[in-house]
């Protein structure tokens, strides 16, 4: 548990009183994906807050259950199933044994069905759906009854078995709870119950043709599994009362409650699974995990790091207001964990070659990178020097602005980690483009200031031409370039940001990052936070993708 202020919130009081008033002695959680999608930065924090309840609360034996929640038939999708355990798991959390199938207790809401019937509160209605539609009257108007309402405790049975035993089409008949058509919540309008699908379901075949609704389901899922505290987003506040209305009527073996906190919704950012996945199958983006998504496996390959994620999403807190999160919050949180933890290392996207004119051809040194004489673990290591390098493009101007810290014809600039060095001149091309520049080390200047009378401007980073590694490096930027692209009167295809992705394919980077694993991530000194790709990096090959820059530069240009 890291900050405890940070994480009170009226969920985590909630919780604590019950426990205190004896509403329960173990918090039990779950958290309930329909496996239909990846899991995205939204669901990171209904994660963060149900099974970080459970860690909070592991002393009393709290746990968190995983529940696939796949009462609509449809074919089960692997892909998906393995993606959000993967996913749950790389962001620090455990269901330990409680990994449930809402799709395994069709008996059981069959009899809690059955169970309302003949209580006289549910009732097989065979209108057309829009007539029971119209019905339903509105905010205004209270609803009418169906006419099939006052049928017999018997007759619905009958039908309801009749419906079971595939003997209506599919619509032509459902089961409606018995509540009131005149309540001022459209929800408890005699809401639909059961319905009829003749589609194949994953985990039962053809086994049922009949299938709960949500509402209905979900409050018998989550009382079947002695879930304590069910935590759900805002949209399902005014479902509550039917929530309740089946836990109070139907043979539950636990009595759960419902409780709603604020979605999280990011600018620069389209959350639902609808749109993500219409990215994925038009073609925007790589896939479900392109490091542009707001997937967490996206993310994942992105580079940020899992602890960054759950601090966002702590740092966001659980509260009743749906506002829509600075993307840039994220991206701090990513580049502050970055930042303590990730390895300093040198890399040059853009090479032009550097020649030190006063060392012999076969000159080679070894120099000491101290990154921070107290953390060794952030980089400090030996790089070999050698008399040909590269250096970045934009560290070499010949007609530079008064401030320009880097090198010129005349400057006196430092190699990062070795030594001073003064510009003697460059080559260019017919176009004036520099093609090389040339440089004379200044002795003795290796960790101490260059003799009096010359001014060491900076340092730039650098990699020898000699071992240095090309590299492919992966520029990302926002998806989108507008703040709420859902806002968009053209649609959200519309806000797309064109320059989100820019592939380098001659960086070249130090010998050790060739090496590196994959998911590798550090700093490239003065660049920005970099990540060997988790699928396509390789020693032959080595791919870099870009996590986030040193600094916000969205901020810069909105100023
Ligand atoms: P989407 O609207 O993106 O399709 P969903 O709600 O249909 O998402 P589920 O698989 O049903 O996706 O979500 C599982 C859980 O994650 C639910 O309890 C839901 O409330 C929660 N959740 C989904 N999106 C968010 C979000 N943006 N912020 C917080 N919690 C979310
Ligand atoms: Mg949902």
């Amino acid at each position: 548990m890291t900050n405890e202020e940070t994480k009170k919130d009226f969920i985590r009081e909630m919780v604590a009183k019950d426990l205190a008033e004896g509403y329960c002695s173990v918090p039990i959680t779950r958290f309930p994906p329909e496996p239909n999608g990846y899991l995205h930065i939204g669901h990171a924090k209904a994660i963060c807050l149900d099974f970080g309840l459970a860690q909070e609360y592991a002393h009393l034996g709290a746990v968190c259950h995983l529940r696939f929640d796949d009462t609509n038939p449809c074919k089960e999708d692997i892909e998906f199933v393995n993606s959000i355990q993967e996913d749950i798991r790389w962001l620090g959390f455990d269901w330990g044994e409680h990994l449930y199938w809402a799709s395994n207790i069709f008996d059981f809401y069959y009899d809690c069905a059955v169970h309302l019937i003949k209580n006289g509160l549910a009732y097989v209605d065979e209108q057309d759906r829009e007539t029971m539609r119209l019905q339903r009257g509105d905010l205004r108007t209270p609803g009418t009854h169906s006419p099939y309402r006052d049928r017999s405790v018997e007759e619905n049975l009958a039908q309801f078995a009749a419906m079971k035993e595939g003997k209506f089409a599919e619509g032509a008949a459902v089961l409606r709870a018995k509540i009131d058509m005149a309540s001022s919540n459209m929800n408890m309008r005699d809401p639909v119950i059961y319905r009829i699908s003749y589609d194949h379901h994953h985990n039962t075949g053809n086994k049922w043709c009949i299938y709960p609704m949500y509402d209905f389901a979900h409050p018998l899922e989550d009382a079947w599994e002695h879930i304590t505290h069910s935590l759900c987003t805002l949209e399902f506040e005014n479902h509550r009362p039917l929530y309740e209305w089946v836990i109070d009527n139907c043979p539950v073996p636990a009595k759960p409650k419902q409780r709603e906190f604020s979605r999280l919704n990011i600018t620069y950012t389209v959350m639902s699974k609808r749109k993500l996945r219409q990215m994925v199958e038009e073609g925007y983006v790589a896939g479900w995990d392109d490091p542009r998504m707001p997937t967490i496996c996206g993310m994942r390959r992105r580079g940020y790091p899992a602890r960054a994620i759950v601090d966002f999403c702590e740092g966001v807190g659980i509260t009743k207001f749906n506002g829509n999160t600075d993307v840039a919050r994220l991206e701090n949180a990513v580049r502050g964990e970055l930042n303590t933890n990730a390895e300093r290392r040198m890399a040059v996207l853009k090479p032009l070659k550097l020649v030190l004119t006063n060392v012999p051809a076969d000159f080679e040194e070894e120099v000491e990178v101290i990154i921070n004489p107290e953390k060794p673990e952030l980089g400090n290591r030996k790089v070999t020097l050698t008399r040909e390098v590269w250096i970045d493009r934009d560290d070499f101007m010949v007609d530079p602005p008064k401030k320009y810290k880097r090198l010129s014809p005349g400057a006196c600039v430092r190699l990062r980690g070795g030594y001073c060095m003064i510009c003697t001149g460059y080559e260019a091309d017919a176009e004036g483009n520099v093609t090389e520049v040339r440089a004379e080390i200044i002795p003795g200047t290796i960790g101490a200031n260059p003799p009096e009378g010359i001014k060491c401007k900076g340092a730039i980073h650098w990699v020898s031409a000699k071992y240095g590694v090309k590299a492919e490096v992966r520029l990302y930027d926002r998806l989108f370039k507008d703040e709420a692209p859902d806002a968009n009167p053209e649609g959200f295809l519309a806000s797309l940001n064109q320059d989100s992705l820019t592939v380098i394919t001659d960086a070249v980077v130090e010998p050790a990052l060739a090496a590196a694993p994959n998911e590798f991530l550090c700093q490239f000194e003065r660049t920005g936070y970099f990540v060997a790709d988790r699928y396509d990096h390789s020693a032959e090959h080595p791919v870099f993708n870009r996590a986030v820059g040193l600094r916000d530069s969205w901020a810069k240009m909105n100023k």
